[in-house]
């Protein structure tokens, strides 16, 4: 066994807990970010559950999602090793998601400024989507 995970590895593991939210996972491995729709209310909804969390509707289907947001809120680790951003993103669809902004000046970040996804894959195997500036 390597030190990083495969993709399918660290799907897997993932889906062991928490099996409804596999295909993000797998989309993402991909070079995909979907998001989890409502099948009843049509709305989009983060984090991917099973139960829509606006209705109470026990079914989702993944749709593409168009990777576009606007930062709402950002905060600077600047004493973390090397310094990064976390930041809540508001999706064009319309929910919000806690994320990190990369390949970026930390200092140029500013609340309202356009992003655009960016998926990293990650040492555990899994690819996650963070932000960038459009
Ligand atoms: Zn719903």
């Amino acid at each position: 066994m390597t030190d990083t995970p495969t993709a399918a590895d660290a799907i897997a593991a993932q889906a062991a807990s928490h099996p409804e939210i596999r295909p993000f996972w797998q989309a993402a491995a991909e070079g995909r970010f979907v998001l989890a729709f409502c099948t009843a209310c049509g709305k989009p909804h983060w984090y991917p559950r099973a139960i829509c969390p606006l209705c109470g509707h026990g079914g989702i289907e993944w749709r593409p999602a168009s990777g576009r947001g606007t930062i709402y809120s950002v905060s600077v680790l600047r004493r973390a090793n090397p310094p990064y951003a976390l930041a809540y993103v508001t999706l064009e669809e319309g929910p919000t998601m806690m994320t990190n902004i990369v390949d970026c000046d930390l200092d140029e970040l500013a609340i309202g400024q356009p992003v655009k996804v960016a998926l990293r894959r990650q040492s555990t195997g899994l690819t996650v989507p963070m932000f960038t500036p459009q």
